[in-house]
């Protein structure tokens, strides 16, 4: 996962891959939000369904579900993610936004050294996970 946090800062710069959470985790949203539809759709068709028809209902409804509450969860953890990043990601001396380059990284740390482009200032970043 850092990995390929180093590897997106590296190759589109922490802006593009802060734009590109954002609008992934918004996906998710409209995905549970549809499924939520999707789900209340099933249990109105089940009302009214008989035999068999009732029993793919149900089977829809925990299809819904499920894909509902796994969007749901992808959307709360990459916009926790992209808040997280963001707050981090101003130089501590100059204060420019995102404007840094991967000068290191410990995995294990789970940890990115940065350096300002700017004034040329280190600093930590921390990953969550
Ligand atoms: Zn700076």
């Amino acid at each position: 996962m850092e990995n390929r946090l180093v590897d997106s800062f590296k190759r589109i710069g922490f802006r593009k891959w802060y734009e590109r959470q954002l609008l992934s985790s918004h996906a998710h949203m409209v995905l549970a939000f549809l499924s939520v539809i999707a789900l209340v759709a099933s249990m109105e068709a089940f009302r009214t369904a008989q035999g068999d028809a009732q029993l793919v209902d149900v089977m829809f409804v925990v299809v819904c579900a499920a894909i509902g509450g796994w969007a749901m969860r992808r959307y709360v953890f990459l916009l926790m993610r992209a808040e997280q990043a963001a707050n981090q990601a101003s130089c501590p001396d100059c204060g420019d936004y995102g404007r840094f380059q991967v000068v290191g990284h410990r995995p294990r740390l789970q940890e990115i050294d940065l350096r300002c482009r700017k004034c040329s200032r280190d600093w930590i970043f921390s990953s969550l996970q």
